[in-house]
């Protein structure tokens, strides 16, 4: 960090402690705790109420804009509360609870307040008991592939699918990666987890192969830190030339754009050179800049569904579908789009010219052994189409 940023820091730092002292009691105690997180301690009998005030004053002040040199600076804030009987809670106890309330106020976007509950608790309880769990899950195969198809957008024929983890709890069922991708980057085991869902797809592909049923290409989700693992590379060398253009990695918009390393470009063009196809996933989510981009030079755009979720229904998000389609086709690349629940949105994407389409409209994620059985009503979409058409 330059010198200058960290006198601006400092001087950040200075007026944010002065603000404390002018707003609080004399018998509060506030104190600086991290590199840019303070903790006040209310004076006893303080209630609930009383602490949101003094948030929502803080917060206030905060926002107000002050001078540094001859710049005008803006800057912000975001607060957790929590409560307790000191002969009840302990005092790491509320401050963890204070940490879980800032956590969700900084989740809810800038400048909020958030009041510890019961809910945030049990929400906390349970991802500390699965974060225990989540190593000896890896090994035991509790992390599973489900699979959702994707179709071609004129012909609804099944065209691919795409890999999604799963963690098949014994105790709390089926749970999404929502649920459990943030531990695995906690405790750096991102890469393991696609590793073991890439090989666990890898077998479930070849089963449903010697049943009959051939997948036209499947798509996997991976993070950063695979891609330029060493033997995620030497893995795929075993894939034959012949196969590797059913193989997608579809690489979030975001990472492209927040670790353009050196390091990631090289291991996508690579991926790329060995005859892999790579997509941009949640293309338009509004993270990276088209540059960085056209610079990996995706197969595939994959519109984010939150861009397909108001189709038919906001004029802005058509006018987003036919830009992001217009600058794929600038670029050679095909278009995606997912999230498609519905057959009207289907229909509007296949006239606005997308080219696949995956969405609750055409299947949920499934297991390898619901797919399998499933396998003639998603053909049967296609044919269905065929027929009106
Ligand atoms: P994604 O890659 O954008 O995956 C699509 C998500 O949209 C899936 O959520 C899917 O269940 C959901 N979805 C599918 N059709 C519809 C629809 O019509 N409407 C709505 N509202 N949602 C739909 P899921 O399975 O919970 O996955 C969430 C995210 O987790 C994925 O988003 C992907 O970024 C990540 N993920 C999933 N599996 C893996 C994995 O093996 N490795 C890594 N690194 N990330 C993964
Ligand atoms: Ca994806
Ligand atoms: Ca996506």
């Amino acid at each position: 960090m330059c010198l200058a940023m960290m006198l601006a820091g400092d001087h950040v730092l200075r007026i944010v402690a002065k603000l404390l002292t002018e707003h609080t009691r004399e018998d509060d105690l506030p104190a600086r705790v991290g590199g840019d997180e303070f903790v006040v301690l209310c004076a006893p009998g303080t209630q609930l109420q009383d602490a949101t005030i003094l948030a929502s004053r803080l917060l206030h002040a905060i926002k107000h804009p002050v001078s540094y040199g001859k710049k005008r600076c803006i800057f912000g804030a975001s607060f957790g509360i929590a409560i307790g009987d000191p002969s009840i809670t302990a005092p790491s106890e509320l401050l963890s609870n204070a940490d879980a309330a800032l956590y969700q106020a900084k989740a809810d976007g800038r400048g909020k307040i958030v009041n510890f509950s019961n809910d945030m608790r049990k929400a906390a309880k349970q991802e500390r008991a699965l974060a225990d769990r989540f190593m000896q899950a890896l090994g035991d195969g509790e992390f599973v592939p489900y699979f959702q198809t994707q179709h071609d957008a004129r012909t609804w024929k099944l065209s691919g699918v795409e890999v999604l983890a799963r963690w098949e709890h014994p105790i709390d069922g089926v749970l999404s990666p929502i649920k459990f991708l943030g531990i695995a980057k906690q405790l750096g085991l991102e890469a393991e987890l696609d590793t073991v869902i890439f090989e666990a797809a890898e077998r479930a592909v070849a089963v449903l192969k010697t049943a009959g049923i051939i997948l036209p290409s499947v798509a996997f989700n991976v993070s950063a830190s695979r891609i330029i693992d060493p033997l995620f590379l030497q893995h795929l060398k075993l894939i034959p030339h012949e196969k590797r253009k059913g193989y997608v990695f579809e690489i979030l918009e975001s990472i492209s754009y927040e670790d353009a390393s050196q390091h990631l470009v090289m291991a996508i063009d690579t991926l790329k050179d060995m005859g892999f196809k790579v997509d941009v996933d949640d293309f338009g989510s509004g993270h990276a800049s088209i540059n960085s981009v056209l610079s990996i030079e995706p197969d595939s755009l994959k519109i984010d569904r939150r861009i397909i979720s108001p189709l038919g229904k906001s004029e802005r998000a058509g006018q987003m579908v036919s830009s992001i389609i217009e600058l794929a086709r600038s670029m050679n690349a095909r278009v995606i789009a997912e999230g498609v629940d519905s057959e009207e949105k289907a229909i509007i994407l296949r006239e606005k010219g997308c080219d696949e389409l995956q969405g609750y409209f055409f299947s949920q994620p499934m297991s390898a052994a619901a797919l399998a059985q499933n396998m003639t009503t998603y053909n049967n979409r296609g044919a269905a189409t065929a027929a009106q058409q």
